[in-house]
């Protein structure tokens, strides 16, 4: 992993003052040290000719350090004239490097009355080592999470980047609930991207940004020459603008930073957690990045300011399932007991939902299979039907008749959504019937998920959420709901959504405008996140000092809801902004989170969902970075990977990435294993130059 706060010592030259031979010329050898660690090949000789110097090469002579929490740094550097029977002692130059490293004091020479060492730091700083313009960020902090950092130059410079997880970011968490902040001076302006999204059935399907679960997708590249329009595009499950994961930066200071979208300054990489990988879209740079997944699992995002770790993002790396669903329409007899809801209302509701759920990797998918039951009629649109039911069983629904309305036409492990009039608690909807999480459990006991990852899986401190080196969060635990089922329906899943959404049971409502449209999408997905075994994300036991307007009171919190009741996931921030908060209105409750994302895999519903797997290329074109198309890169004296990116157009996060199509990437050709350390003469594979 590229780390920034770290030097390169590199001894250069040596200058021979006196070959401390009588006859010919002398044979040096080399002892050096940083800190502990011994540098370059004490056996290899060198040959002195007096006023001459030697060249030490860099790749031996040269070693990098972490400086992370380093205050100071011993260099040590002694010659010996290599003699038959013992070696002359040239003397020993010992200098101690001191934070802030800093790039002016850098070029040193020491010497001895035999001879003259020229050594020098780099310092990291945009990907590489080397000698940088002076108000370039170099890594190096007073603390590990410290927003100060030193420039090369010496100066110090206070910035931070939050890439938070939850959307919108909770405006007024508990004090409890804030990640720990590092101090700015008073007055320093922060640019944010904190709120809510606006959703809409036409919404990119990737609307909501910072989603949990990166989806895996086919790289359009890969298909045969010409252009491909958004729906092919969208049809084959290749990467586009609309389906990526849509990464943004929540905040950052100093707001004087003006930090474009596609700023070179920012440069994203990531770091494979558990074994995922992803790839990016578009340029790997800004605060706005696209990325879609590769290889499940779970990755680390990371956003470096000229080298620096200014925010990490964490997400789970998966594939797309499809969750079959059909909606059932229950009109009554009287005019009063039809849904406002039309099926193109409800085909909108599931295409809206779908944007809330594909921060958990879900896709609701209309059922194809027209078979129907119960007298269902079918609708323009396959899977929504509409089914004429006798008094009594859309409108004030309650008990027994919630029972018979939700399992009309249905079919198992099929999603069924059931619209009715209204049910007699005045609800918006309610999860019905749905089975035990295939998690395992304890006898007795619910289910519990554990994610133990940085940046936290919400918002819990600390959260991780700024510079990486913020602490780690811990383990975070989530307690799955129990499934409730009745007899001889052990593959039921079903709930219904009442005109309650629609405003038929408020004042002056519509139940066609945007805002009740998401309100119907909101508590689809928020019913549907019950039936995949969530429970609700609350603020637990109002506190002292509770907001009435944003904080669950005793009144409005049944003991089944609230902290410690059985719907309760056990988890208490960050709660408004969640879907699983169970009164907070769809411009704000949009989040679902990784933890979130980990529970649902393991609903039975989605454990037998088919996959979405990214289509093939429709015709055998041959694949943009192919073998011919790449060529061998011995590496030479002075290279750096950035550099050998920079001459082909890449960063050089895509060029360690990259394999020319050989199928191995040049991170596992370098033997270091690590990007800042190349040596001469190793293989790479770089695109060959298009003539
Ligand atoms: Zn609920």
């Amino acid at each position: 992993m590229p780390a920034d706060e770290r030097i390169k010592v590199a001894f250069r030259h040596v200058f021979v003052r006196d070959d401390s031979d009588f006859f010919g010329d002398g044979e040096f050898k080399l002892i050096a040290h940083v800190g502990n660690q011994p540098v370059g090949d004490p056996e290899q000789i060198f040959r002195a000719v007096e006023g001459r110097s030697f060249a030490l090469p860099e790749a031996i002579w040269s070693t990098i350090v972490d400086v992370r929490n380093l205050t100071q740094l011993v260099v040590r550097f002694q010659a010996k004239e290599d003699d038959v029977f013992v070696d002359d002692d040239l003397g020993t130059v010992q200098h101690t490097l001191r934070f802030p490293f800093q790039q002016d004091r850098f070029a040193f020479r020491h010497g001895t009355a035999f001879y003259l060492l020229d050594w020098e730091v780099q310092l990291s700083a945009g990907g590489g080592f080397g000698r940088h313009a002076p108000n370039t960020v170099f890594a190096t902090r007073q603390n590990a999470g410290s927003v100060t950092c030193t420039t090369v130059s010496g100066n110090t410079f206070r910035a931070r980047m939050e890439v938070h997880p939850v959307r919108p970011v909770p405006s007024t968490p508990p004090a409890s609930a804030v990640p720990v902040r590092p101090v700015f001076p008073p007055g320093t302006p922060e640019e944010t991207n904190t709120g809510g999204t606006t959703v809409s059935a036409n919404s990119p399907i990737n609307v909501i940004p910072n989603p949990s679960v990166i989806p895996i997708l086919g790289v359009a590249a890969n298909a045969p020459p010409g252009p491909h329009t958004d729906a092919q595009l969208d049809a084959a499950n290749w990467a586009n603008a609309r389906n990526c994961a849509r990464i943004e930066f929540t905040s950052y200071k100093p707001q004087s930073l003006n930090f474009t979208d596609d700023d070179p300054r920012l440069e994203w990489s990531f770091v494979a957690v558990t074994g995922g990988a992803v790839a990016f879209l578009g340029p790997a740079r800004g605060r706005r990045i696209l990325v879609f997944g590769v290889t499940a699992g779970e990755v680390r995002l990371e956003c470096r300011f000229q080298g620096a770790v200014f925010a990490t993002y964490r997400a789970i790396v998966a594939q797309i399932k499809q969750i079959p669903c059909r909606c059932n329409i229950l009109n009554g007899p009287t005019n009063d007991s039809i849904p406002r809801a039309t099926p193109d209302d409800v085909k909108g509701h599931v295409d809206i939902a779908n944007r809330f759920m594909r921060q958990l990797g879900l896709e609701l998918t209309l059922d194809t299979n027209p078979a129907r039951t119960d007298g269902a009629t079918a609708t323009t649109h396959p899977g929504i039907f509409r089914i004429r039911v006798p008094r009594g069983r859309t409108r004030r629904i309650d008990g027994a008749a919630r029972d018979r309305a939700v399992i009309m036409n249905h079919r198992p492990n099929v999603m069924n959504f059931c619209y009715v009039h209204s049910d007699a608690d005045g609800n918006l909807g309610a999860a019905n019937d749905f089975p035990n999480s295939t998690a395992p459990a304890a006898a007795g006991a619910r289910p519990t998920i554990t994610d133990n990852g940085t940046p936290s899986t919400s918002w819990v401190r600390p959260s991780g959420v700024g510079i990486g080196a913020d602490a780690a969060t811990g383990p975070v635990n989530m307690q799955l709901i129990a499934g409730i089922q009745r007899a001889g329906h052990p593959q039921l899943f079903s709930m219904y959504v009442t005109d309650g959404n629609g405003g038929t049971l408020l004042p002056a409502g519509n139940h066609a405008t945007p805002a009740r449209q998401r309100e119907y999408a909101n508590t689809m997905s928020h019913e549907f996140g019950h039936i995949l075994n969530l429970g609700h994300r609350v603020e637990g036991v109002p506190a002292a000092g509770a907001n009435p307007a944003r904080d669950m009171t005793a009144a409005d919190a049944p003991a089944t809801l609230s902290a410690g009741g059985i719907f309760w996931d056990g988890l208490l921030q960050p709660p408004h902004e969640n879907v699983m908060q169970w009164h907070d209105p769809a411009t704000v409750a949009q989040d679902f989170d990784i933890i979130q994302a980990k529970g649902v895999m393991l609903s039975p519903l989605v454990v037998a969902a088919p996959a979405v797997v990214p289509a093939a290329p429709p015709g055998p074109a041959p694949p943009r970075t192919g073998p011919g198309q790449s060529v061998d890169y011995e590496v030479v004296a002075g290279d750096y990977l950035s550099k050998i990116a920079q001459r082909h157009g890449m960063t050089w996060q895509e060029l360690w990435n990259y394999d020319g199509g050989t199928g191995v990437p040049n991170k596992q050709r370098l033997r270091s294993g690590d990007p800042d350390l190349i040596y001469v003469g190793e293989i790479i594979r770089v695109p060959a130059t298009i003539a």
